[in-house]
């Protein structure tokens, strides 16, 4: 991976990101929980817990998490853009974010696994936006670069407008390892990647059937996740 940096204005302009755009976007530093990516606000006090309260309380299917940036409008702009095959040069740009986000991450991963699409919209969008990020990210680490490895099982309606329970009962049994799949992540720490993070579910589905499979863990890597943590049902 060329030596590109989120902060390198070169980097983002050769990408076909402006200035204004960028400087929009909200990267994530630490200190983040180490559980969901999400910020910790600092108040000025010492910061002690490495996980927020919910991830305390319920940790989530996958281990660790990583967001580049926080998801608001002006990274959803240029996610879209990206989803929509307009902007195909955000994919080495992106992965140049992650592979800053997500070092502690990459460094104990052994293979990455991008979140499949559907085969249905694989084929009315141009491309996995997951996959695009996925494929320079674990060539720039060294690492194993798996994209067949889940397959969507069912075909599952789109995530936009369900509740988070709808989400969760929506991709329960969404995925599945494939048979090269499941001989290639048995005992592995394998590195999730997916676009944005919301409610976790299609990550926490994926990282289920991977470790169902035999993978020893399951971190996961986002472009872009909502701002605060998850709040739990009380
Ligand atoms: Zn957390």
């Amino acid at each position: 991976m060329p030596p590109l940096a989120h902060d390198s204005p070169e980097a983002t302009a050769s990408a076909g990101l402006t200035p204004d755009a960028w400087t929009k976007v909200i990267f994530l530093e630490d200190p983040v929980c180490d559980g969901c990516g999400a910020g910790f606000e600092m108040d000025g006090g010492v910061f002690a817990a490495p996980r927020c309260a919910a991830c305390l309380a319920q940790p989530y299917a996958f281990a660790r998490a990583r967001a580049a940036c926080v998801y608001d409008e002006a990274s959803r702009g240029l996610i879209l853009k990206f989803k929509h095959g307009d902007h195909q040069p955000f994919a080495p740009l992106f992965a140049c974010w992650l592979s800053r986000a997500a070092a502690p991450l990459l460094d104990e991963a052994d293979a990455v696994v991008p979140v499949p699409l559907h085969r249905f919209r694989l084929l009315s969008r141009r491309f996995n936006q997951a996959a695009e990020v996925a494929r320079p990210l674990a060539r720039g680490a060294g690492l194993d670069y798996l994209p067949d490895a889940l397959v969507r099982q069912t075909h599952t309606t789109t995530q936009g407008g369900k509740s988070a329970r709808g989400r969760r009962l929506n991709v329960k049994k969404a995925f599945a390892v494939s048979e090269e799949g499941r001989r290639r992540i048995k005992g592995r720490r394998i590195l999730l990647v997916d676009d944005v993070l919301t409610t976790g579910a299609t990550a926490e589905a994926c990282a289920r059937a991977l470790i169902e499979a035999g993978a020893r863990a399951v971190d996961l890597a986002v472009i872009a996740r909502v701002r605060t943590a998850r709040e739990l049902p009380t």
